[in-house]
């Protein structure tokens, strides 16, 4: 092999290994943060923080780290909430939610990186029904309104899954 070939092969090389690092750094970007639980991308505006397992836990969604509490049998202490419609953070003791409406972020989400398994995620989906949050009442009653679904202060939904 002559030297320019060679090093035509690995200018190559190196190309393909920037590309492969770009790529991998662009989907860094889009899919920052994964769900303790279930693994899925978590959509800013669902995200949810809670202490499970001596631990600060990231949720995809209430509803996923409720879920938790519910299948592992022990409690999960939610104690971050994002509001749906502003992104900003919630105090659960404060926040009010949505539940069951047709709304379901972390349902699209995955759909999009999984549509194969869709079919069998249909019997049980951790994330649903879904669980919105809103640091108004008056904001999840409008919300209500047009998506369906029940309002709840989340202190109330919170309780309820640990029955
Ligand atoms: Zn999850």
């Amino acid at each position: 092999m002559g030297r320019a070939r060679q090093l035509a092969l690995f200018a190559i090389a190196v190309m393909a290994l920037a590309a492969g690092y770009a790529g991998w750094r662009a989907y860094q970007r889009t899919h920052p943060e994964q769900c303790y639980a279930c693994q899925r991308p978590i959509h800013a505006h669902s995200r949810t923080v809670a202490t499970a397992k001596g631990g600060s836990r990231l949720f995809c969604c209430p509803a996923c780290a409720l879920s938790e509490q519910r299948q592992e049998g022990k409690a999960v202490r939610v104690t971050e909430l994002t509001a749906v419609n502003s992104g900003a953070k919630l105090s659960p003791n404060d926040a009010y939610v949505v539940k069951g409406s047709d709304v379901n972020m972390c349902a699209h989400a995955h759909e999009m990186i999984d549509a194969d398994k869709r079919a069998a995620d249909v019997h049980y989906d951790r994330c649903a029904p879904s669980i919105l949050a809103f640091a108004q009442e008056r904001e999840a009653i409008q919300f209500s309104r047009e998506h369906g679904g029940t309002v709840l202060p989340f202190r109330e939904i919170a309780a309820s899954y640990a029955k």
